[in-house]
């Protein structure tokens, strides 16, 4: 894809840290993210012609929006749901100019600001995280996420074992723990990453779930004698850490790009395969830029030479996104039919199935491609080619009623079903594929 005209979709400033952090302290403050997001809406229109997919696509790429569903203009297509994150003035305007091209919209979100406060309601009612028992039902910023990893690693010295893979662009620690038994050091292994785009806080939320649940339950307790798991609760720290402190909506890394006043590279556009192709852009503005070559971001390097180095017994690669409900298998960059498709199709299919045992939520699966969009140079693919047979990205909850902010009462709900999806993936692992 070429470079878009299309202009930054942030303010070049930055707000202060210490006027941002005081804004969490109580409700007599101006509002979290110092009220940003007062009257900003999010609408949902859907193209249902050529002419109506070349009209949105035009108009944004030059309107200032923050596209949430696809990442980019490039990426809409007939029939699927446009959702986008605009501001109070341009709101009026993208109104105006759909119904001048008779194209239908609904407002998902009146008040940005409003359901940003009310997806931290709790914050303030409950506690977060007592001395004794870590809250699994709220969402916690980066340095409780830590303290968390550091405490699992203390009290179960036999199962969990903690340590950094490499750091940030901001020379955070990337930190992963592994469970499983240690006495087996070439049993095979699932690797599970949550947070690669920092306003998905659903995916961080996961990926605590499964370490409590994975060291709680006995189904589970009984799969690490067998298998272990790599878990990387936040990918994107540096991201993660801007999407509490500064802009609710960041995607990208943190990196700083040369001659454009724009940060930040798309983690799942970085990896060296068919990178920076379809579905990725080369603008440093754009919510999907690729980086300025192959695993130019930190993180992304990092991950890449770990699976490389274990890629022997990493027999499956799953990373936690949102929102969509969908489960994603290769390819991502090409429409071409993956040679274990069989095995990989059931797995998939099993997935959903338990999945929706457990509050009958619809998940639609299938290769990336098809069922999502096409994007080259993302980490499945990479997974998937550099020989990890199963390898699968989640689109958690929901399906745009809250997009980005799903509130904290669902993640007990958004969680229970995923583990069950990941169990009867990390299952099959141990079975020989029929097929
Ligand atoms: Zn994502």
């Amino acid at each position: 894809m070429t470079a878009s005209g299309r202009r930054a979709v942030r303010p070049a400033h930055i707000l202060r840290c210490a006027m941002i952090c005081g804004s969490f302290l109580g409700p007599a403050s101006a509002g979290l993210y110092d009220g940003r997001y007062a009257g900003d809406q999010v609408i949902r229109m859907i193209p249902h012609s050529y002419e109506e997919v070349q009209f949105l696509r035009r108009l944004f790429e030059n309107l200032r929006a923050d596209l949430w569903q696809p990442n980019a203009a490039s990426l809409i297509r007939q029939d699927g749901a446009v959702d986008v994150h605009v501001g109070r003035g341009a709101a009026q305007e993208l109104k105006g100019r759909l119904r001048g091209a008779h194209i239908g919209h609904r407002v998902l979100i009146s008040n940005l600001q409003m359901e940003v406060e009310n997806q931290s309601g709790s914050r303030s009612s409950r506690s977060r995280r007592s001395e004794f028992q870590h809250n699994y039902e709220v969402y916690h910023p980066l340095e409780e996420i830590q303290n968390w990893m550091f405490e699992m690693n203390r009290t179960h010295p036999h199962l969990v074992h903690m340590f950094s893979i490499g750091r940030s662009f901001e020379g955070r620690p990337l930190y992963v723990l592994q469970l499983g038994k240690r006495a087996q050091p070439r049993k095979k292994a699932v690797w599970i990453d949550c947070g690669a785009h920092a306003r998905e806080w659903i995916g961080p939320a996961f990926c605590q779930w499964f370490v409590r649940e994975a060291l709680t339950s006995y189904h589970m307790r009984r799969l690490l004698t067998q298998l272990s798991f790599y878990v990387m609760p936040v990918f994107n720290v540096d991201g993660y850490v801007f999407s509490w402190t500064t802009d609710r909506f960041w995607r990208k890394t943190r990196s700083k790009n040369g001659r454009f006043k724009c940060w930040g590279v798309d983690i799942n556009r970085n990896w060296r395969v068919k990178w920076c192709d379809e579905g990725a852009s080369s603008h440093p503005c754009d919510d999907t830029y690729c980086g300025p070559y192959p695993e130019s971001e930190p993180e992304v390097k990092a991950v890449a030479k770990f699976l490389r180095k274990h890629r022997k017994r990493i027999k499956a690669y799953i990373s936690i996104h949102a929102y969509a409900q969908m489960l994603l298998y290769p390819y991502s960059y090409k429409y071409a039919t993956i040679p274990n498709f069989s095995c990989v199709e059931d797995t998939a299919h099993k997935a959903v199935m338990a999945l929706y045992s457990a509050y009958r939520e619809r998940y639609r699966y299938g290769p990336a491609s098809t069922t999502l969009y096409v994007s080259s140079g993302s980490s499945m693919d990479w997974a998937y080619r550099n020989g990890i047979p199963y390898a699968f990205a989640f689109e958690l909850r929901d399906t745009g009623h809250y997009g980005f902010l799903l509130p904290e009462s669902l993640i007990r709900p958004t969680c229970t079903e995923t583990m069950r999806a990941v169990n009867t993936i990390a299952s099959r692992l141990l079975r020989k594929c029929p097929h």
